[in-house]
């Protein structure tokens, strides 16, 4: 890098010292962005910190994953060879999704591993579940008794009473291997408060249910969300988006919050929640009407004969008619209609439709969580968004959308067990037959209603008691010993859930555990190796390690090496046909090892084994070195050999399955439901529309509420409130007003701005942790709070104390400057589930007021047997058991995340 004129006066005078001279003495060779991969094994550079002494550091480059959102961009740690240590983590330029980039929360990862109030030890509850008594037990101790209670429920013939509740995802493929060797349909995730609404209109499409959009090369980027590019895939879909515009694209996001990627945008479109298919519609009707669809892609790929033969029999069946009636059917979608229900300008409407309808075969289209997760009927969102793909051919095209799928690398794992032999009720109840996917949200209401029970419960890294909507019927439930025998909670960091637990279990961040990760970033495919890098630091040192836990800090484990003993224990003499599954695959005598395992898949990446040999390497060996394999440049247009999964075998803009289930007339995409929000349904001056499903970027649900660096960014959680509604409401920026939900209440700081729409008030969901006075963990960014359980179903929560500075061997502790740790929202929203997404529908009807007097700021209540009573008024709009064409509780060709065996898909067999 040139110097300035400045600089090299300076330096000549022996200001500055003689940078360049040092580097090429030894430390570097020249400024660069990453060290060569020659030099990972023996990296030096100057200490920064011993400044102005010239003092050289030594450090061996280990590479690994984030694990703190679904992207798992590639990490780089710097272990310094004189301490052993990780000393901090950058990127890694080999990973082909995140490029040697990362967001806040990657490098970030050094906080969480340095975390003074990590939980280092297994822990065992002392007292009754939920009060706050701990005691450290040994792994064996653990592993025993809980393989113990595991063998008791499958002796029993069970085969849904042992579940695996995973938060943040990863592992699903090991983690699905172990519950089919246990034989259990034990696998619940939290898609149905996340994703579920998106998926179910994708997979309507065309089975695939999400989508990759190809943001590097599009000609026109549409964002639907309240949350995108800051969650799903933040940091490599921002740099994407970001090359795309360069390259000439333009943005559009589609919001009722000015968030980051909308202050980016060319154009901001502010519709009122859940309007969003009306908009999407419109522009169809535009593109039709100027004859700017798409004709070779539609008229081969979609099924459209079909849809003629159903509803217009006696027409002939051309795609000249086809379009026709498309023209007839969407024609009161007009700009003004679309104007009138989003509330933004006509002239906004018929610019961006515009654009949209001469953007060609490059147009990427996102939308992730935000309107299709926040509505009842969301899934409209998804469904109406692709049809605008289909329309301009845009799907599966260099610079458009593609399914997630052709981009994602499924492994082939060892030994496979057969499919579960049952189905869980809990997890996939009969009335909700095209979920996507696990009823989680509403686990607590089955279980009251005495649907179900657990006898083991893991909860991994999931937090619903905070994350989840009414964290008080979780809190209820998860006492209740008859509901849950027993609550393992596996958990880098303590979290509120954790409290409620039998054992609360220590496992890796990042750099600490072993997993695979494939994400449909771009247009590529690609596998990564999340390792746990001291392991790996040891090797290359020539020191053997059996397990991850000696290495990392404290006992800290990992959960692929924690099943694996499990099941062994669970099945010792291999009578219960588990222990098998759980051998080496080479060496059949043997346990399987975690390297037994990666190396069995590595050596069916394709392409993998020969560019490892290039290089003399095993297959793990490369993976273990580089961290990542490029499998596929571009996987562009791959329906042309694969054809689409769907039972029409082609684009379905034509449902039979959603006839076939009860749904005749959502055959075709419509805007026939109005959100639960819609401004018809709210009254009065007071009634608002609150929007708490978007997060700030630097932090997540649960593990980020002691990371120094996030926590210091962005720590508390004000309601977002524009002026003119502030004026009426007669609060000012600062002041406090009270937000009741249908079930509850919470008193919260407001912020005024005119990055909110009128009418709506937002409300990040990531922010407002809280542990009581018995419980650790967490303080940068925790209120101590005290919870009364006032009988009947009422519950308060209110704030003791805010954030305090606190001695410990970092001395950042005692520096904290912040003391307001927000709000718990989340706890206070009532459970919305739609009836054919599944989605919990997040947004909420409020009411706003000032406070009255003795309600103060971090006050919550919430009434649960409320909350119970209007989930069944929910429930009731759900179809029941009339509606199983063939008896199928949901369409076989639909997913599940772990399948059972195809005879438990019918609802009369079982019932047998
Ligand atoms: S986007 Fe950020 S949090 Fe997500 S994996 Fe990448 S670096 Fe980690």
């Amino acid at each position: 890098m040139a110097r300035t004129f400045i600089e090299n006066i300076a330096q000549k005078l022996r200001i500055i010292p003689n940078i360049d001279k040092k580097m090429h003495q030894g430390a570097s060779s020249s400024l660069r962005k990453y060290p060569s991969m020659e030099e990972w094994d023996h990296h030096t550079e100057l200490d920064a910190q011993a400044w102005p002494k010239q003092v050289e550091r030594n450090f061996s480059l280990v590479p690994t994953t984030c694990f703190n959102c679904e992207s798992a961009c590639g990490l780089l740690a710097y272990v310094d060879k004189d301490t052993g240590t990780v000393s901090r983590f950058e990127g890694n330029p080999n990973h082909p999704g995140s490029r040697g980039r990362n967001c806040a929360k990657g490098p970030a990862t050094i906080n969480q591993i340095n975390d003074t109030e990590r939980i280092l030890h297994p822990l065992k509850r002392v007292g009754k579940r939920g009060e706050g008594g701990w005691k450290q037990v040994s792994w064996d101790e653990v592993l025993d008794d809980i393989a113990g209670k595991i063998r008791d429920s499958l002796n029993t013939g069970a085969r849904d009473r042992v579940v695996y509740h995973v938060g943040r995802p990863g592992h699903e493929g090991y983690t699905n291997r172990v519950l089919k060797a246990w034989g259990v349909d034990g696998h619940n995730s939290h898609t149905n408060i996340c994703s579920a609404g998106a998926r179910t209109g994708y997979a309507l499409w065309h089975h695939h249910d999400r989508p990759s959009p190809d943001h590097t090369n599009a000609k026109v980027i549409l964002l639907c969300s309240s949350h995108l590019e800051t969650g799903h895939y933040f940091n490599p879909h921002a740099q994407r988006i970001l090359e795309g515009m360069m390259a000439g694209a333009k943005l559009i996001v589609i919001d009722p919050r000015l968030s980051n990627t909308a202050s980016m945008a060319d154009h901001w479109v502010p519709t009122w929640p859940g309007s969003e298919p009306a908009l999407f519609l419109a522009w169809a009707n535009m593109i039709l009407q100027q004859d700017l669809y798409h004709r070779e892609f539609m008229e081969s790929q979609v099924n459209w004969e079909q849809y003629l033969k159903a509803v217009h029999p006696d027409a002939p069946c051309t795609f000249e008619t086809f379009i026709d009636k498309l023209k007839e059917e969407y024609a009161h979608y007009t700009p003004e209609y679309a104007a009138e229900e989003c509330r933004i300008p006509v002239e906004q409407v018929i610019e961006t439709g515009n654009i949209v309808a001469n953007s060609g075969t490059a147009l990427s289209s996102h939308v992730w969580r935000a309107a299709s997760i926040g509505n009842l009927g969301g899934w409209q969102v998804s469904r109406t968004l692709h049809f605008l793909n289909v329309l301009t051919g845009s799907v599966g095209t260099k610079g458009g959308t593609a399914p997630n799928t052709w981009s994602k690398f499924k492994p082939e794992l060892p030994n496979e067990p057969p499919a579960p032999d049952g189905w869980n009720e809990l997890h996939f109840p009969p009335e909700y037959t095209l979920s996507h996917f696990e009823m989680s949200h509403i686990l607590p209401r089955l279980v009251k209603e005495g649907r179900g029970t657990m006898d083991v419960y893991f909860t991994r890294v999931f937090n619903p008691v905070w994350t989840y909507p009414d964290g008080f019927s979780w809190i209820e439930m998860l006492q209740n010993e008859e509901a849950v025998g027993c609550h393992i909670a596996m958990t880098p960091t303590w979290n509120e859930t954790a409290f409620f637990a039998d054992y609360v279990l220590p496992m890796g961040h990042a750099s600490e555990r072993h997993d695979i990760n494939s994400y449909a970033t771009s247009s590529g495919k690609w596998v990564a190796f999340r390792q746990p890098v001291l392991r790996e630091y040891e090797r290359r040192q020539g020191n053997d390690v059996e397990f991850t836990y000696e290495v990392n800090p404290g006992e800290v484990w990992e959960e692929d090496e924690f099943w694996n003993e499990l099941s062994h224990r669970i099945d010792p003499d291999g009578s219960m046909g588990i222990k098998k599954y759980f051998m080496s695959p080479n060496k059949p005598e043997e346990k399987m090892s975690i390297d037994d395992y990666y190396q069995y898949i590595f050596e069916r990446v394709p392409g993998l084994s020969q560019t490892a040999e290039e290089e003399g390497l095993s297959e793990l060996e490369y993976m273990r070195r580089h961290g990542a394999y490029q499998i596929e440049d571009a996987t562009y247009n791959k329906h042309e050999k694969e054809g689409w999964p769907t039972p029409s075998g082609k684009q379905e803009f034509y449902s039979e399955t959603m006839i076939e289930f009860g749904y005749p007339e959502h055959a075709i995409p419509h805007y026939k439901i109005k959100s639960h929000v819609h401004p018809e349904n709210l009254q009065g001056d007071d009634e608002f529309c609150l929007l708490p499903n978007f997060r700030l970027p630097m932090h997540i649900h649960s593990r980020s509420a002691n990371a120094k660096w996030l926590v210091e960014i962005a720590h508390r959680n004000p309601i977002w409130l524009h002026p003119s509604d502030a004026n009426k409401l007669g609060v000012e920026e600062g002041g406090l007003l009270k937000i009741e939900t249908e079930i509850g209440w919470f008193i919260d700081k407001v912020w005024v701005t005119e990055a909110i729409k009128p009418g709506i008030v937002g409300c990040s969901h990531h922010i407002g942790r809280w542990r009581r006075q018995q419980d650790a963990g967490n303080r940068m960014m925790t209120n101590t709070v005290s919870i009364e359980d006032r009988g009947d179903g009422k519950w308060r929560m209110r704030t003791v104390e805010g954030i305090v500075p606190f001695e410990s061997s970092d001395p950042d502790t005692n520096r904290l400057f912040w003391r307001d740790g927000g709000v718990h929202q989340n706890i206070t929203h009532a459970v919305q589930p739609d009836p054919i997404s599944g989605a919990h529908c997040w947004l909420q009807k409020v009411k706003l007021s000032l406070p009255k007097a003795g309600e103060e700021y971090g006050d919550v209540e919430v009434d649960t047997n409320k909350s119970f009573a209007y989930y069944k008024k929910w429930n009731s709009w759900a179809k029941d058991r009339e509606h199983h064409p063939r008896g199928e509780r949901r369409p076989l060709w639909m997913k599940r995340p772990l399948s059972p065996k195809k005879e438990h898909w019918f609802i009369d067999q079982a019932n047998e």
